[in-house]
């Protein structure tokens, strides 16, 4: 074996990050973390006790009185010294993120991008924390507002954003004067340890943001901390659920975003070439492993042929690899467990009689033989009772079902119970008008497939895909993260 073969194959050993520092694992557990484009653990993961939670909520909470006194302009700096430092490590945090996860660089250095959106939004802190004041609401009495922070939140992030979703809350949390414990995928773990070793280098106090790692028994001890006030959480939709549930029986402030089923409405009028790009790039980005992935092409009226016609080809060439490598379309999945959950679907697809035009099995990545790969499929003839089209596969599968009119589709996904995001093609203002005011969506997009809102507006679906009132970020996310207090005040005294 090569000098860089053996470097390749090194079992990297992970740790927490409590108190403003790398710890390492006490409590004998470890989990393994999988390079998904060679099928090999790269890493083990020390599984938190309820003492290590317990020391990194103690740090938070020991953080807390001297942090939410800190001056919104001063907490801004730091964020923009935490800015300049993303901006340096971009690379390097991007390559951590792809050796995780799988996906392709050039779709990581996105995701990095993302996350440092959040951080200049968050620069606006002083701003966003401004309020309202009413002068002599009566006889020498005033009333203002304040945003006040809540004390120790924590997050629970899902696998396919492993630095964008966790900057959504402990970046916005952290700039409303929150501390913050983070509990990131155990599957994708190492870019967050070393967002927070960055954090700490621009200057934030020791204690403001740890990171603990584990599965279910982490997330509840958790749950059930009493110091900890506030939970937000990106999952699956049964995993949203029962923590918003567990949070919110306790009294506590919690917002959950779940699962997706996305539709992307093609019309007639529409312009196929774009609409046949959307649908490529939006469905099998990411091997599809995306919360705005398309997963149902809605063709209306008679464009379902032509539709069909041309995507066979474009999936059927997609270039599939290792996500270092340049000019791929998409990486492996996450794990073998997870591409036999996607062909389970695939053959439920089948045997419930929808139509597998292009069929991604059995692919192999010639020199990654151990990778966890599949090429695209392609269903047509798909309807709505069916379960490729009632849950979320979250793999490279597009399923294209056949409506008569605008009504139809608009009917179609608004009875689907995920309300994550939507896309329609058209050539009509009225048209598209019509669609964004009657869709039961929380993300639409005209001709733009996966509407990412920009850092300055709020990101989150409706139906089971978020229980809570909040969406993320933006000033959703100063309103989560912030309690709202009215002050009145009257000065009785020799001028009044
Ligand atoms: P997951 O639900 O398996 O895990 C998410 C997180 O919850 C992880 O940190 C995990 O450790 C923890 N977890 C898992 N089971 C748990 C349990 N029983 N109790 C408590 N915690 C538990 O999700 P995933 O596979 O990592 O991520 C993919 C899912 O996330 C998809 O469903 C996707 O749609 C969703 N997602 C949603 C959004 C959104 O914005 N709505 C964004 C990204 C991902």
């Amino acid at each position: 074996m090569s000098e860089a073969d053996r470097g390749a194959a090194r079992v990297r050993e992970l740790s927490h990050f409590i108190d403003g520092r790398r710890v390492a694992g006490k409590s004998g557990h470890f989990a393994d973390v999988y390079d998904p484009a060679e099928g090999r653990v790269s890493a083990r993961l020390p599984v938190a006790s309820a003492d290590e939670v317990a020391a990194a909520v103690a740090s938070a909470q020991a953080a807390f009185p001297a942090w939410s006194e800190t001056a919104p302009l001063a907490r801004a700096r730091l964020m923009f010294r935490f800015k300049e430092l993303l901006d340096q490590h971009s690379d390097e945090l991007a390559e951590l993120i792809t050796r995780d996860h799988g996906k392709l660089f050039s779709d990581a250095k996105g995701e990095v991008v993302r996350g440092i959106e959040i951080v200049e939004f968050a620069c606006g802190i002083p701003t966003l924390l401004k309020t309202e004041f009413t002068d002599q609401i009566s006889g020498g009495i005033d009333s203002w507002n304040l945003r006040q922070p809540l004390g120790v939140a924590a997050g629970v992030t899902p696998f396919n954003f492993p630095m964008v979703v966790p900057c959504w809350m402990f970046v916005m949390a952290a700039a409303c004067g929150n501390t913050f414990v983070l509990k990131p995928s155990e599957r994708t773990p190492s870019a967050s340890i070393r967002l927070a070793e960055l954090f700490i280098e621009a200057g934030f106090p020791n204690g403001v943001f740890n990171v603990v790692h584990g599965s279910k028994p982490v997330v509840d001890a958790l749950i059930a901390h009493p110091d900890v006030v506030a939970m937000s959480v990106v999952a699956s939709t049964p995993v949203a659920e029962y923590i918003y549930r567990e949070f919110a029986a306790r009294g506590k402030r919690v917002q959950a975003l779940g699962s997706a089923k996305n539709h992307l409405v093609v019309m007639p009028d529409a312009n196929l070439d774009r609409a046949v790009d959307a649908l490529i790039n939006s469905a099998y980005g990411s091997a599809g492993e995306r919360c705005m992935a398309t997963s149902v092409a809605v063709a209306v009226g008679d464009v379902g042929d032509e539709l069909v016609e041309r995507l066979v080809p474009r999936v059927r060439s997609l270039r599939i690899g290792g996500g270092m490598e340049a000019d791929l379309d998409m990486g492996p999945l996450i794990s073998t467990a997870h591409r036999d959950k996607v062909i389970g679907y695939i053959e439920a697809g089948i045997a419930a009689g929808a139509k597998l035009i292009v069929d991604g099995r059995g692919h192999v990545v010639v020199g990654r033989e151990e990778g966890f790969f599949l090429a695209g499929s392609l269903f047509d003839d798909v309807t709505p009772e069916m379960r490729i089209y009632r849950e979320e596969i979250f793999g490279p599968v597009l399923s294209v079902v056949r409506v008569p009119d605008l009504a139809s589709a608009i009917a179609l996904v608004n009875a689907h119970e995920l309300g994550n995001c939507v896309s329609l093609f058209t050539s009509d203002g009225g048209t598209a008008r019509t669609f964004s005011r009657q869709i039961h969506i929380g993300m639409v997009g005209i001709n733009i497939p996966s509407p990412v809102p920009p850092a300055w507006h709020s990101f989150g679906g409706w139906k089971r895909s978020l229980f809570g009132d909040h969406h993320a970020y933006g000033e959703e996310a100063v309103r989560f993260y912030t309690h709202y207090k009215s002050v009145m005040q009257r000065w009785p005294g020799k001028a009044a």
